[in-house]
């Protein structure tokens, strides 16, 4: 008999094992582990939606009429530990062979090769087929050249893909990047049509969670569960998307709205990320659906949105694998303090915060600038240590995967890389924020004012970031302009600046 491992973040419906003629000897294995839930503290809602899909594809792959073996969380046979598993099944059962899928995360990865190693049976490793590059093509693509840049690596798979090319070298619409067409603010209008809902019945799991005492974060309506968890729900969304938000896509993606968590964004990070669906599938039936209505929707919408997939998603990715197992440890800027405690409840005055915070806990999402310049920008400016922030990030989003959570954290929000992911830190003041939103507007502070006891707490942070880093940034081009307006700022004003940065790094939950 041959046993095949299936991770929960190894949903791939389309996969060649599945288009096999049924075999009497392949028995599939999948379990619910507290290795899992453990690993870092989860929202309660992304375990519960990869519970949750990994028991819809169990039944489908039943369906198929293939062998599964699934042990829920309180299965009696359940060790809770993958290896521990594997190894009972294979005392239990006459396995002459046992397979499966490369790993995405770098501890499953080095937890099962260590494993093959004490078989004495074959065992065989498979391509997931989900990803548009292999785990090398980026170290490849990057040998020789003195810095990582994105676009090259965009470009190079926008031809290698044909993915709206007009020739094998030109773009369709004369450029590569239409990103400054993806700046608006968000005022009320055009409307956003009703969120695309769900609202299943988890109740069962969520009890299970509960009896097993698994330790969660954040908060669940367990009767109206709002994340897809099959590839039926995984595809309307999609289409959903198409329909009703990509016309607007990139012009509001980095738009914020106190009201308004999802604006124009997609929501299809999980159900990439546990390969219900398949990027190329997400692209070209965007590209497909834009393409039938150009007079519609504009060029740009859709760039935006391919390039973060075709570009940032396999980037990411690609970083990660060149950069593991090193990059976790990574601290270039050398922060220290502590993640304050209103990360875990959003009890703070700043209103930018409180919203990005609790919209994270009550629906386990925040689209990528809250991510970035809300949360992010937040922990940069107050220098708090890489690896609270990544715990944080790990834990609170229902999409998040090291592979993906670390390059986005660590890398392009923290700096803590150096500099591999991002040319300069992602950091601003409360001015960027008002740009972007309407935060600032029922704010208990004021975003014009700097030190005051009422001023925006991020910018006195911002320029007390500025002059506590100067000496590391001092020959990074892109933060010139911004140290030499810190060098022509009067001593007085900085001074004042800075006591107030302090105390509120110093006493970040009074504020
Ligand atoms: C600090 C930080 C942590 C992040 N952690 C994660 C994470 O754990 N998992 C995750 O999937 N994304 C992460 N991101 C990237 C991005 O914020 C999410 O992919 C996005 O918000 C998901 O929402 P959406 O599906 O509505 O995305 P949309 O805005 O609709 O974008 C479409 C798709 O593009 C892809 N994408 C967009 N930006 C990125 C990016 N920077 N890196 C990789 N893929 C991208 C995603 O697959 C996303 O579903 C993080 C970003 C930051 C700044
Ligand atoms: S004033 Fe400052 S703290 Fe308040 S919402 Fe605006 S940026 Fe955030």
């Amino acid at each position: 008999m041959i046993l095949r491992l299936l991770l929960g973040d190894q949903l791939n419906y389309e996969h060649s094992w599945y288009k096999e003629a049924v075999q009497d000897d392949v028995c599939y294995f999948m379990a619910e582990m507290r290795q899992e839930t453990d690993y870092t503290k989860h929202h309660i809602q992304k375990v519960v939606g990869f519970f949750s899909s990994m028991r819809n594809f169990s039944s489908w792959l039943k369906e198929q009429g293939k062998q599964v073996v699934y042990y829920q969380l309180d299965h009696e046979k359940n060790k809770q530990d993958l290896v521990g598993n594997l190894e009972q099944i294979m005392k239990d059962n006459e396995i002459t062979k046992f397979e499966y899928q490369l790993p995405d995360e770098y501890r499953l990865d080095m937890q099962l090769k260590e494993f093959c190693e004490t078989l004495s049976i074959q065992f065989e490793v498979f391509d997931t087929e989900h990803f548009l590059t292999s785990r090398t093509d980026f170290a490849n693509f990057f040998e020789g050249k003195k810095q990582y840049i994105m676009e090259y690596f965009y470009r190079d798979m926008r031809k290698k893909y044909d993915i709206m090319m007009l020739t094998k070298k030109d773009p369709e619409g004369g450029k590569w990047n239409f990103d400054h067409s993806n700046r608006k603010k968000w005022n009320g209008k055009p409307e956003i049509p009703s969120q695309k809902d769900f609202k299943k019945d988890v109740s069962k799991i969520v009890e299970l969670i509960h009896d097993c005492e698994v330790s969660t974060i954040g908060n669940i309506d367990p009767k109206q569960f709002n994340w897809p968890t099959s590839r039926k729900e995984c595809l309307s969304l999609l289409t959903y998307f198409c329909e009703n938000l990509l016309v607007y896509f990139g012009d509001y993606q980095d738009a914020m709205h106190v009201e308004e968590k999802y604006l124009f964004h997609s929501r299809l990070s999980f159900a990439m990320n546990s390969k219900m669906l398949h990027p190329m599938e997400v692209i070209t039936t965007v590209v497909e659906y834009w393409r039938d209505r150009q007079d519609e929707i504009d060029i740009s919408q859709v760039e935006g949105f391919v390039r973060q997939i075709l570009g940032w998603r396999e980037y990411m990715r690609g970083m990660y694998w060149s950069q593991m197992p090193a990059y976790k440890n990574l601290n270039e800027l050398q922060n220290t303090n502590k993640l304050p405690d209103f990360y875990w409840t959003a009890n703070t005055k700043m209103n930018c915060l409180r919203s990005a915070i609790q919209q994270s806990l009550d629906d386990s999402y925040a689209h990528h600038i809250q991510r970035l310049m809300i949360t992010g920008n937040y922990a940069l400016l107050t220098m708090i240590d890489p690896d609270e922030v990544d715990q944080w990030y790990l834990g609170i989003y229902i999409d998040a995967i090291e592979w993906v959570e670390i390059t986005n954290t660590r890398g392009m929000s923290q700096f803590a890389d150096g500099g591999l992911v991002a040319t300069k830190p992602y950091v601003s003041s409360g001015s960027y924020i008002n740009k972007m939103s309407n935060y600032c507007k029922s704010c208990e502070y004021k975003v014009s004012k700097k030190h005051e006891d009422d001023a925006c707490p991020f910018n006195a942070l911002y320029w007390n970031f500025l002059d506590e880093k100067q000496g590391y940034f001092k020959n990074n081009q892109r933060m010139s302009m911004m140290l030499n307006l810190l060098h022509k700022m009067d001593k007085e004003k900085l001074h004042k600046l800075k006591t107030r940065a302090n105390h509120i790094i110093a006493n970040p939950d009074e504020y």
